[in-house]
């Protein structure tokens, strides 16, 4: 069986990108979603192993001596990373896999797995991107201003990426996430 593709979806935080990875994952039975581990608290409503595997540090860094993780990342101080044995399962599959993972997550694969697709989320503008982080409402003021310095970062290096996706509207944005995804199925066959 042919190996499925993998779909890198990254962002700045709360440009929507759990939502766009829900609608894909109803839209599209073929594509799965790879639940990275991290050191991060839950927020509320998040479940454990759904929305992330919540690790201690220890158990992180145990997993990166290991070589369990595909690439990690620090993030805001904490750390995410892709299990390697859950894309490489599915992979082999036949199913496509998406990742939604921070820009240093994203060179990491670029460099291991160059043929993966390379979308890049941004928000119609700084005031809504502002306005759907503050909404969220799950972090602290400290958190939430260290997310937004991080994001102008992020933002400056959406030009590394072949896919630049504006979720102007979830609907519009997904269609064109799909599109992207039909003409990489059609490049590999
Ligand atoms: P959040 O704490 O908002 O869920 O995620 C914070 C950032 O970490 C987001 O940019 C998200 O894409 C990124 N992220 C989530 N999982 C991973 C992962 O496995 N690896 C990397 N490098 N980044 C991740």
């Amino acid at each position: 069986m042919k190996q499925g593709l993998l779909i890198v979806i990254s962002g700045p935080s709360g440009v929507g990108k759990d939502t766009l990875i829900r609608r894909l994952l109803e839209l599209d039975r073929n594509l799965v979603y790879s639940v990275s581990g991290t050191t991060r608290q839950p927020r509320p409503g998040e479940k454990r192993d759904e929305n992330y595997t919540f690790l201690t540090r220890e158990q992180f860094e145990a997993l990166v001596k290991k070589r369990a993780f595909l690439e990690h990342a620090n993030y805001n101080g904490h750390l995410y990373g892709t299990f390697r044995d859950r894309v490489e399962r599915a992979r082999r599959e036949g199913r496509d896999v998406v990742l939604k993972i921070d820009i240093q997550g994203a060179e990491q694969v670029r460099r291991r797995i160059p043929d993966a697709v390379f979308i890049f989320v941004v928000a119609p503008s700084e005031e809504e991107l502002k306005h759907r982080q503050e909404e969220r409402g799950s972090e602290s003021p400290q958190d939430l201003a260290s997310r937004r310095e991080i994001a102008k970062h992020e933002m400056a290096y959406a030009q590394n990426y072949e896919h630049v996706v504006m979720n102007d509207d979830v609907e519009r944005a997904v269609r064109e996430i799909r599109q992207i995804i039909e003409d990489a199925r059609l490049r590999v066959t």
